[in-house]
């Protein structure tokens, strides 16, 4: 729809006007369901479901220019009261990818959904188990730091040390049961937990590695 600038007499006026506020009311409809219903585009929802529970997805990688590209973007956060059966689907294939590629966490962005969504796995918690964690926020992040030996299945075949991650922080975040949880995590896991939550702001452990060299050099 295009809007004439010439216009000929006063109902064109009129009727340019209430067009333009038909126009203006029906995009505000749009932004705003869109951010009701906010889960997945229709490309992210095509890619999970396109394969079952126990079938993992595609890890992007940083060598790949359209994979970084995403990975570089920021995630959106989940709305639990919509797509319960993609989030739930998808839950099981990031766990799934996690575990084939013999991981400790994952995040969404890194299977190419750029949703707040992570995989943990719980050294601080008898038996070691998974745990998947929505919409994270780290509420708190210790003084004190702790170095950590760190890769990432998203750059492939190096692992760093880096010494700018927090030896405790405190999350808050939702599980796949709506749960609202804040709770205090320390040591590697504090460390998991920091890194998978910078991928959904699309940060990689490296760029803390330039922070560093930044760091001594002033
Ligand atoms: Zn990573």
């Amino acid at each position: 729809m295009t809007f004439s600038t010439q216009l000929s007499d006063n109902s064109n006026m009129k009727t340019s006007l209430l067009l333009l506020l038909v126009a203006l009311t029906l995009s505000a409809c749009t932004v705003s369901k869109n951010r009701d219903s906010g889960n997945f585009t229709k490309e992210e929802k095509a890619m999970i479901d396109a394969g079952k529970a126990d079938e993992a997805m595609r890890v992007f990688i940083i060598n790949n220019p359209t994979d970084l590209q995403l990975l570089r973007q920021k995630s959106s956060n989940l709305n639990p009261e919509h797509d319960q059966k993609t989030i739930a689907l998808f839950a099981k294939r990031l766990e799934k990818t996690m575990v084939k590629e013999m991981g400790v966490g994952i995040a969404a962005p890194q299977v190419g959904i750029l949703k707040n969504m992570i995989c943990v796995q719980r050294f601080d918690r008898e038996g070691f188990p998974n745990q998947i964690i929505i919409n994270p926020v780290i509420t708190y992040f210790s003084e004190e730091k702790q170095p950590c030996l760190e890769g990432c299945l998203s750059i492939p075949g190096r692992s760093d040390t880096t010494y700018t991650r927090a030896l405790t922080i405190k999350v808050s975040y939702y599980t796949l049961q709506n749960e609202q949880i804040e709770e205090t995590v320390s040591g590697f896991t504090a460390v998991i937990f920091q890194h998978e939550i910078d991928h959904l702001h699309g940060i990689l452990y490296i760029d803390h590695l330039k922070k560093e060299m930044e760091s001594k050099r002033h």
